[in-house]
C-alpha cells in the first residue's frame, strides 16, 4: 500500500493544560506517533504550559509516563522516544494572572516565522481570558488556536464563548475540535458516498428507509461526574457527537472537498432538522438513567450526588424537512453503562416491494449500510443472497464486510487516532474536519427546545448498568414499526 504524505511545515505548538488527561492520553501520544512515523519536521517544537511549577526536564518525565502508559511502542523505541523528547519544551503559566507570560513569549520569540498553534486543553472557562493574554503579549498574530468541547452549555454561552474567541482570532484562524470528525470511518463515509457512483441514487428517503446512529458506551461517567451531572447526554454527546455523524449522513454533496464546501453542506443539514418543541418533546425523545437495584455503580453514585435529573441515555427521533430526507427518519441514541462499547451509523433501505420467491424461501430483508465507528473500524454492507448448497432457494442474509484492515489485506494497519489526524491538520492548515462557529450555534439553537422541555419532564427513567437503555427507548422505534440494532462489541 503506498501513502502519500504531506509532511507538516516548521511548527510551534503550545499545549495550554499539558499536564492534563487530555494531553497525557491523547495529544502527546498522538504527537509521538507522528513523529514515529516521521512526519514531524526537524526542529519543531511541542511547549507544553499549566499551572504546576516545574521545569522543562520533570515535564519530558511526565510526557514519557504519559507516552509508556498510552503508546506504549515508545517503551520499545527508545530513540524515537528520545528524539520527541527533545522536542518538549515547558513554560508555567497561570492562564489566569500575568506571570509566566513573559516566559513563553521569550520561548517563542526564537522562533517567529513557523507556524504556531495554541491548543486549549483546559476547561472553556479559560478560553476568554488565555485569548486576551495572548493578544495582550503580542503573541496571537497570525497564530492558530484549537478549542476541545464543551463549547457552551446553550446556545447563549456558545455565542457568549465564540465572541471571546472572535475578539482575538478570527474564525480562518479556530479549530473546534469533535475528535469524531478524526475518525477513520466517518472520513470513509465521505469517500464512501462521494468517491462511488452507486449510492448517490439510492441516498434518499425514497430508498433509505431510516438512519440509526448509535454512541454506546459500556464504561460510567468515570471521574467527571461534577461536569457530566451539569451536562447530561443531550449536551455530552448529541449536540455535538451525534448531530456531527448525522451531519455527514445526510448533507448534499459539496462541491469541492474544501473545508468551506464541507461546513456548508453541514450548516444547511442542522438549519432544516425539524425542530422538537415543548410536549413534542415527550413524544420523539427518551431519557435514561442508570441504576442498579442494588445502587451500587447507580449515576447517582458515580456522580457524587444524592439526586439528579441528568439523564446518562438519550434516544430521539428527528427528520430533515428537505426534499432528499423527507419521509426518512434519523434515530439517535447515545449513553452510559449500556451493554457494549459500540458507534456506528446504520443506514437501512427499504424493503424490496414485492418477493418473488416462495414463503418457503424465506424473509426477504432489509439491506443495511453499517459504518463502524468502534470497536473494529469499518464498513458492512449487508445483502440477501441464497444460502449456498442443495435444498432449493433459501435466502440468508450476508454481509459484506469491508473492515479496513481485512479489505485491504493488511494485517499490521494502524488506524491513526483521532486526535493525531486531527492536530496535524491544524499544523497542516486544513480545517474541513473541524466545527466551525455558525455550525455549533445552530447544533445548539436546535438542542436548546428540547433541553427547556426536559426541564419539565418527568425524572429520566431507570435503566439496569449492561442494558440496552430504558424500556422508552424502544418505544420510540416500536411505535414506528422499527427496532433497533443490537448494541453489542
Ligand atoms: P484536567 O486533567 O483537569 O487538566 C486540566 C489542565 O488545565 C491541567 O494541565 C491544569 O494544569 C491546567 N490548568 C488548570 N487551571 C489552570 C490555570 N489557571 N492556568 C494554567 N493551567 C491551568 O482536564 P482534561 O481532562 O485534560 O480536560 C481539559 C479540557 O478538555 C476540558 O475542558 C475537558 O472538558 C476537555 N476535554 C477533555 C477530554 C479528555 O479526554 N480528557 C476529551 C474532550 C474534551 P495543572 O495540572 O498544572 O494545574
Amino acid at each position: 500500500m503506498s501513502a502519500r504524505i504531506i509532511p507538516a511545515p516548521l511548527f510551534d505548538l503550545v499545549i495550554f493544560g499539558a499536564t492534563g488527561d487530555l494531553s497525557r492520553r491523547k495529544l502527546l501520544p498522538g504527537l509521538f506517533q507522528r513523529d514515529r512515523d516521521g512526519q514531524l519536521p526537524e526542529g519543531a517544537r511541542i511547549l507544553g504550559a499549566a499551572r504546576s511549577k516545574i521545569g522543562a526536564e520533570a515535564f519530558r518525565e511526565q510526557a514519557a509516563a504519559a507516552l509508556a502508559e498510552f503508546a506504549p511502542e515508545s517503551v520499545q523505541e527508545p530513540e524515537a522516544l528520545a528524539r520527541f523528547l527533545r522536542r518538549l519544551d515547558y513554560c508555567p503559566v497561570d492562564v489566569t494572572g500575568e506571570a509566566g507570560w513573559s516566559g513563553l513569549a521569550a520561548t517563542l520569540a526564537e522562533h517567529d516565522d513557523r507556524v504556531r498553534v495554541f491548543y486549549l486543553a483546559v476547561g472553556p472557562g479559560f478560553f476568554g481570558p488565555i485569548c486576551e493574554r495572548l493578544a495582550a503579549n503580542g503573541l496571537a498574530e497570525g497564530a492558530r488556536l484549537v478549542v476541545e468541547k464543551p463549547l457552551g452549555h446553550d446556545l447563549a454561552s456558545a455565542r457568549d464563548l465564540n465572541n471571546q474567541i472572535a475578539r482575538v482570532f478570527d474564525e480562518s484562524r479556530v479549530y473546534r475540535i469533535d475528535h469524531y470528525l478524526g475518525k477513520e470511518t466517518v472520513q470513509n463515509l465521505m469517500a464512501l458516498r462521494f468517491a462511488n457512483a452507486m449510492f448517490e441514487p439510492l441516498w434518499n428517503a425514497r430508498h433509505i428507509d431510516h438512519v440509526q446512529i448509535t454512541v454506546a458506551e459500556s464504561g460510567g461517567i468515570g471521574g467527571r461526574g461534577e461536569y457530566y451531572d451539569r451536562a447530561g447526554a443531550m449536551r455530552d454527546m448529541v449536540q455535538n457527537h451525534l448531530l456531527q455523524l448525522l451531519c455527514l449522513t445526510a448533507m448534499e454533496p459539496p462541491a469541492r472537498f474544501e473545508p468551506d464546501a464541507v461546513r456548508d453542506e453541514k450548516l444547511k443539514v442542522l438549519r432544516a432538522l425539524a425542530p422538537i418543541e415543548g410536549r413534542e418533546a415527550m413524544k420523539f425523545t427518551a431519557r435514561g438513567q442508570y441504576r442498579s437495584r442494588d445502587a451500587i455503580s447507580s449515576y447517582w453514585e458515580d456522580a457524587g450526588v444524592r439526586d439528579s435529573h441528568t439523564e446518562s441515555f438519550v434516544a430521539l427521533k428527528t427528520s430533515i424537512d428537505t426534499w432528499r430526507w423527507s419521509g426518512t427518519p434519523f434515530y439517535l441514541r447515545t449513553g452510559k453503562r449500556l451493554r457494549a462499547r459500540m458507534s456506528e451509523i446504520a443506514v437501512v433501505f427499504k424493503e424490496p416491494p414485492h418477493s418473488i420467491f416462495p414463503p418457503e424461501a424465506g424473509m426477504i430483508g432489509s439491506n443495511v449500510l453499517v459504518i463502524r465507528l468502534q470497536p473494529d473500524e469499518g464498513v458492512t454492507l449487508s445483502m440477501t443472497v441464497k444460502e449456498p448448497g442443495p435444498g432449493g432457494m433459501r435466502l440468508i442474509s450476508a454481509p459484506l464486510d469491508m473492515t479496513f484492515a481485512g479489505a485491504l489485506g493488511v494485517t499490521d494497519l494502524r488506524l491513526p487516532d483521532a486526535y493525531e489526524r486531527l492536530v496535524l491538520d491544524v499544523i497542516r492548515g486544513d480545517q474541513t474536519l473541524f466545527m466551525r462557529r455558525d455550525e455549533v450555534e445552530a447544533a445548539w439553537a436546535w438542542i436548546d427546545p428540547i433541553l427547556a422541555a426536559s426541564q419539565a419532564a418527568p425524572r429520566p427513567a431507570p435503566y439496569d448498568p449492561g442494558s440496552a437503555g430504558p424500556e422508552d427507548a424502544l418505544r420510540l422505534m416500536h411505535q414506528d414499526g422499527r427496532r433497533w440494532r443490537e448494541i453489542e462489541a
